[in-house]
């Protein structure tokens, strides 16, 4: 049995066997088990290294002024008026995390209201990001283990209850790790009780794209909320859908009700970023920059994201059906209704420590497991587990 404390991959790689299976990372792994480097990524990364005019030169405080504009218009839409109205001020972030970080900061220091809800559960970093910032944090429902569904009621309660004011960490899309988003007409109801209490939204767009297969379609609930005039701000990701992960490249976009309010609160983010890095890094950047500015680049993109995508649910749909055939007790629909990279699978502790004794199935203990870590060879090995697991 693993202790607690081991993380998953560590105890992964300690394990002998030849049948052993990592579902604890948070990466995509090809049908092979492999990372993936996206062949628009290698392109141009080739137009870059070709271009012998470019120089590694610091860049300014904020980054890469075009990979911001770009990444602005990526999450917002290209027609957005926030945009159009220079009401949006962008930096490039040390990617998702670095840009959630940044937000914070400046949010401990400037905003009146310096407590920030997360949804229960949520990502194990945001309340480690945020009370560093400076932030207080509190929680709200969101997963409800009965149904293996969303909390709505009691996210409406929650959120009902929060000082007006309040800032409100919202999953964009694929919400990590239960898999569970709200509908459409849900996050129109969470937009109203929020706007209608002042409470600011904070969205952490890690999977854009990579959850449905459309970068508009995983946009949708941030443009609910950015199509309304109202404030709120947004960390973007490039990590899972370029597949950018060391790279390090991300974005902070901070809605605001003016040009004047948002080009003030681009002179605070540097105060902020100056004392933590200086500037952000050149390369990683650049690619995005490279990439979503090429019509050709950008539709090759869109391709491939859509494969990961559509593999991922395509393993979803594997695992699904080798447990209706075994006849596994219990409903398992949530597999293919969770979207995303990863699976709320419902396993308990105990479920999880079996699985990984006897089978050598490593996952985190609340039973979260990655789907781009499976493929069509290894969802037997996982549907026997989990069938020994409820069964035995
Ligand atoms: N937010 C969520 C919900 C995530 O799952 C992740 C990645 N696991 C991140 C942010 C940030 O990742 P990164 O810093 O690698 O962009």
């Amino acid at each position: 049995m693993i202790a607690p404390t081991v993380p998953v991959t560590v105890a992964y790689n300690k394990d002998p066997s030849p049948i052993k299976l990592n579902l604890g990372v948070g990466a995509y792994r090809t049908e092979e088990g492999k990372p993936l480097v996206l062949n628009v990524v290698r392109r141009a990364e080739q137009m870059l290294v070709n271009d012998q005019s470019r120089v590694k030169e610091y860049l300014p405080i904020i980054g890469l002024a075009e990979f911001n504009k770009l990444s602005a218009k990526l999450i917002f839409g290209a027609d957005s008026p926030a945009i159009q109205e220079n009401r949006v001020t962008t930096v490039q972030c040390l990617s998702g995390t670095g840009s959630l970080r940044v937000g914070s900061e400046f949010l401990a220091r400037h905003y009146h209201e310096r407590t920030i809800y997360i949804p229960l559960p949520t990502w194990g970093n945001h309340p480690k990001i945020f009370s560093i910032a400076g932030l207080s944090v509190k929680t709200y429902r969101y997963y409800d283990p009965a149904s293996r569904g969303l909390d709505f009621r009691g996210l409406l309660e929650d959120l009902g209850a929060a000082p007006s004011g309040a800032i409100v960490l919202l999953h964009a899309c694929a919400h990590n790790p239960t898999g569970v988003d709200p509908t459409l007409e849900q996050w129109e109801q969470i937009r109203q009780l929020m706007r209608s209490k002042g409470l600011l939204p904070f969205f952490d767009s890690a999977y854009q794209g990579f959850a449905s297969g459309s970068l508009d379609v995983d946009a949708q609930a941030v443009r609910i909320f950015v199509a309304d005039g109202g404030e709120c701000l947004a960390a973007q990701s490039y990590a899972k859908n370029m597949g950018l992960y060391g790279e390090r490249v991300g974005a902070l976009s901070v809605v605001c009700k003016t040009a004047d309010v948002a080009s003030r609160v681009e002179s605070q983010l540097k105060l902020v970023i100056r004392p933590m890095y200086s500037n952000p890094p050149i390369h990683g950047a650049s690619i995005v920059a490279t990439i979503l500015k090429d019509r050709d680049l950008y539709n090759e993109w869109t391709v491939e994201l859509k494969a990961m995508a559509d593999r991922i649910k395509n393993m979803r749909q594997q695992l699904f059906d080798a447990l209706q055939a075994r006849g596994t007790p219990g409903d398992w629909s949530h597999i293919i209704k969770q979207i995303g990279m990863f699976t709320f699978t419902g396993l308990n502790t105990e479920h999880v420590a079996f699985m990984t004794k006897e089978y050598h199935i490593y996952m985190t203990s609340d039973g979260r497991i990655s789907m781009a870590g499976l493929s069509s060879q290894t969802v037997p090995h996982l549907a026997g587990a989990i069938h020994a697991a409820v069964t035995g």
